[in-house]
């Protein structure tokens, strides 16, 4: 039995300007392929009761689920109610259970309800309210020939325990026997196209009579997740085929292979520095702490950080990290002596056992015809490896010092595997 399919529309006029983002769908998703619903589209659409009947309609046609959040309000903006009346042609009825809910919501705060909230009351022929004990706006469930319209309110500190409490128990009993499953598989220092190069063969051969495999390939700068998203009706089954998946994957892929279990690469090194008993120290120029964001973003890295410098002037090069001030005039900040010196510098300060430098031109202005925009040099050393190599990276400042950090991430990694 293939997955049961969801449509998500996500109305207010809020979320189509830059400023708001709907995070509902996110939420939504997770919890729905948790329930083993296959999500197979998502669209924003502003309070126009039009637009939202066409993308309602449309949605209808092709999926068994439909989720609507937002527009539930009680003002003349809040169209949610209308559309889902006049799509499944049903008419709305003032429920006195719902008024009087919305009524004591109000007299508990001791403040009259005022008179537009009613239209919160209002609920489409045979629906199920779902109550909402953080907010005035109810949700609705409403069966229709087979395919299940749900309505939740916009803000996610209403929606999230209306759909965990009244939501996910029914999709559950709705599809008992679907299961889907999924695998992530990490990779860095490899292109997009390269990776997909190797995986294709490997991937299009993965589904079989039961289990439905789908494969996404997500590229981020420097980092790539290919996802491996399995459906059918026996979770066993699933698990082995995907996990069959992995390995194939994982060996055509290796070294740059980062984890198979869903861990970002930040958590492999930390794993791999514990393991050993190593802490890390970091001089970071063009990245200016980024890289150190990024490490003691994971709880518990003050087991294997001990910390760092950044070094972006180069009287702080010299002056805190020890650099030679004539090794920067012969060779430049940007160099392949430097790194190394900035990473001995920073191992030595810091006392720690594995160093990390990162020196680059990250732009927009800066580079030269020898050394371009783009151009970083990374040096690590642990106790026993030593690397400093110069890369050309592509993109904006902000890409090229992600990619700056995902580098240096990487090579840390290898030499400490
Ligand atoms: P509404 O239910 O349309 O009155 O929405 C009320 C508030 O909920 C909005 O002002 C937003 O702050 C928030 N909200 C609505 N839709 C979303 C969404 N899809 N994702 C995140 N927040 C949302
Ligand atoms: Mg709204």
């Amino acid at each position: 039995m293939s997955a049961p399919t969801a449509e998500i529309i996500a109305v207010g006029s809020e979320l189509l300007t830059p400023h708001r983002l709907d995070t509902n769908s996110l939420f939504l998703t997770s919890r729905l392929n948790d329930a083993g619903v296959r999500v197979i589209g998502k669209c924003v659409v502003g309070d126009d009761v039009r637009a939202l009947e066409d993308r309602m309609r449309a949605a209808l046609a092709r999926v068994d689920i439909l989720i609507v959040t937002g527009g539930l309000g009680p003002t003349a903006d809040d169209i949610t109610r209308d559309a889902v009346a006049s799509v499944l042609g049903r008419s709305l009825f003032e429920n006195a259970e719902t008024l009087a809910a919305i009524r004591e919501r109000f007299a508990r705060r001791r403040v009259p309800m005022p008179e537009i909230n009613r239209r919160q009351a209002m609920v489409p022929e045979s629906a199920i309210v779902l109550p909402n004990p953080n907010g005035t706006a109810p949700g609705l469930m409403i069966e229709d020939g087979g395919r299940l319209v749900v309505l939740l309110p916009g803000p996610p500190g209403e929606l999230q325990p209306m759909f965990e409490a009244c939501v996910f128990p029914r999709l559950r009993a709705r599809a008992p026997s679907a299961v889907l499953r999924r695998r992530v598989i990490r990779i860095a220092g490899r292109a997009e196209s390269e990776v997909d190069q190797v995986a294709e063969p490997i991937y299009s051969a993965l589904s079989v009579s039961r289990v439905d495999v789908e494969t996404t390939i997500l590229a981020a700068a420097g980092q790539i997740e290919l996802h491996l998203t399995g459906s059918g009706g026996d979770a066993d089954e699933i698990d082995r085929v995907l996990q069959a998946g992995v390995d194939r994957l994982s060996s055509a892929l290796a070294p740059a292979v980062v984890s198979v279990d869903g861990r970002r690469i930040e958590e492999v090194v930390g794993a791999a520095l514990v393991a050993r008993g190593w802490k890390l120290a970091a001089a970071e120029s063009c990245t200016g702490g980024l890289l150190l964001e990024c490490l003691t973003e994971i709880p518990g890295s003050s087991a294997w950080v001990a910390g760092g410098v950044v070094a972006y002037a180069n009287e702080v090069k010299t002056g805190v990290l020890g650099v030679p001030a004539g090794m920067i005039d012969a060779h430049g900040a940007v160099s392949e002596p430097v790194a190394t010196a900035m990473v001995d510098g920073v191992r030595t300060k810091l006392g720690a056992e594995v160093g990390v430098a990162i020196t680059g031109i990250a732009g927009p202005s800066g580079g030269t015809a020898e050394k371009p925009v783009g151009t970083v040099v990374i040096a690590v050393r642990t106790p026993d490896r030593h690397v400093v190599k110069a890369f050309a990276f592509a993109g904006d400042r902000r890409t090229i010092r992600i990619r700056s950090v995902a580098t240096a991430l990487d090579l840390v990694r290898r030499l400490t595997g």
